[in-house]
């Protein structure tokens, strides 16, 4: 911790009592949350953060898969409090704009594919992507083609959480009891670990892609706009799709005239060892990205969609006496989210953090995977620094433990009384570091992990679940 950091001591008690009177926190679960209150988190430093009793843990998170460049970087708090102090905030709405905006759209079109040249901004991945089904809109109604509205978007996918990134979202657990709009439909998403029994892969990738072609012909291509997806399916469980699918799922939208938007608020940045995952990775060219999170490694709110020449030429074509683009946020191009975001893209140029996630990435995957030697670690999947370990009562039938059982969180917690803080999602354990991991780092995680998970089977016997 820097000396500041230290001398800034808080009132424990006094601030766990406020939360639990007046925060209502987001995704969570409230009988613990009435139980238990909150955890603090008040410090952070690298890959660690502190809580506010002083209990140091190793982020195994990044945040919430976003600090990329990690914590506590000077230089980026230096260029934020310099562009806050000589111009906090002015609009970009009509003709006007600001250096650090102008400057990160023009870096962010040199590092994305070529194709994507145009930048609207948001103010985080939700935004990000509701402004862009607004926009895809549209494009199709100035095309002449307003029938173009349904989004096709996969279970289990994980959009955002406005009325209509939640919408686009396909996780039934998070939209329980919330309403969402009729302008999506969700095909299946793509789990290979639970593929149908006795399909290869090779097959299985068929099989998706079928049910994409059926679902074309049965909505009818003049009513679909888009197909929405993210490159590895982040929150819905760490989903790498089969060999091929992203390739051939485009190929079939370009021949129907349905864009094809890639969702890169978690895969781009350098969690997959690259900028943008679409192209490197899945060879894929979508029509739009979406990013956010890495985008200002989390110091500042942000987000952009990222417009291919094709589509802007459109979005761009003057509407004649009167039409403005009438959309936007107060926030779009804030000046200190962008010098946060130009700052961190300098890092992580500078630091060569896209090689490191190449070079480590492929040992924290291989050292994760020693994991499956526990009885409930049923799969270790991922790529480089987006791992997810599933937990199940039954290797063989893949039967899960009881929700009750709280699997997730028993690992969490282990983890968590042991210095490492990791993401319980249902029976889920998602491990998404900050880009600055080392191999040495990634040997202490997973002995840890060793300890957690021998525990947490320990203490499911204990109460009856195994
Ligand atoms: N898209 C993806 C793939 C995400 O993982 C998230 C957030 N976890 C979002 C969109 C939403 O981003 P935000 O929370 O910044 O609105």
């Amino acid at each position: 911790m820097t000396q500041q950091q230290a001398q800034a001591s808080y009132d424990a008690q006094d601030l766990w009592q406020k939360d639990k009177n007046h925060f209502i926190h987001p995704f969570t679960d409230f009988s613990l949350f009435h139980e238990k209150g909150c955890d603090l988190i008040t410090n952070s430093d690298g890959i660690y953060v502190e809580d506010v009793h002083g209990n140091r843990f190793i982020d195994g998170i990044a945040g919430l898969w976003c600090v990329n460049v990690g914590h506590g970087r000077a230089e980026i708090g230096q260029a934020m409090a310099e562009q806050a102090t000589r111009m906090a905030y002015f609009s970009t709405f009509n003709n006007l704009s600001n250096a650090p905006a102008t400057e990160l759209a023009a870096k962010l079109a040199e590092l994305a594919p070529a194709h994507l040249n145009h930048v609207f901004y948001s103010c985080g991945g939700s935004t990000a992507n509701d402004a862009t089904i607004r926009l895809v809109h549209y494009y199709f109604n100035r095309l002449g083609k307003p029938s173009k509205k349904r989004i096709l978007s996969r279970t289990n996918a994980y959009h955002g959480t406005t009325y209509m990134a939640a919408s686009l979202t396909g996780i039934a657990s998070n939209n329980w009891q919330f309403d969402t709009l009729d302008l999506v439909t969700h095909l299946s998403e793509a789990n290979c670990y639970r593929r149908p029994e006795g399909m290869s892969k090779a097959e299985y990738c068929d099989h998706l892609v079928d049910e994409l072609e059926q679902t074309i012909e049965r909505l009818g291509a003049d009513n679909i706009a888009a197909f929405i997806a993210e490159p590895i399916m982040g929150a819905g469980g760490v989903l790498v799709a089969p060999q091929g699918y992203h390739s051939r799922v485009q190929a079939i939208c370009r021949a129907n005239d349905i864009l094809f938007i890639a969702d890169e608020v978690v895969t781009g940045f350098g969690r997959l060892g690259h900028f943008f995952a679409s192209e490197a990775v899945f060879e894929t060219q979508p029509d739009i990205i979406n990013v956010a999170k890495g985008l200002s490694s989390g110091y500042a709110p942000l987000g952009a969609t990222l417009i291919s020449d094709a589509l802007y030429e459109v979005l761009s074509t003057p509407q004649g006496p009167g039409g403005v683009l009438s959309t936007g946020f107060t926030y779009s191009g804030h000046p200190v989210s962008c010098a946060a975001a130009l700052k961190n893209i300098e890092i992580i140029e500078r630091e060569g953090i896209c090689e490191n996630v190449l070079e480590v990435g492929p040992y924290l995957e291989s050292q994760l995977k020693t994991l499956a030697s526990h009885e409930t670690v049923g799969d270790v999947r991922g790529s480089h620094f987006m791992m997810a370990i599933e937990n199940v009562a039954n290797k063989t039938t893949k039967e899960l433990l009881p929700v009750d059982a709280r699997v997730g969180d028993r690992v969490a917690a282990e983890a968590q009384k042991r210095g490492l803080i990791i993401r319980p999602v249902g029976h889920l354990n998602i491990i998404s570091p900050p880009l600055i991991w080392t191999r040495q780092v990634v040997d202490e995680v997973v002995a840890i992990l060793n300890d957690a998970f021998a525990a947490t089977t320990r203490s499911l016997k204990t109460d009856g679940y195994l």
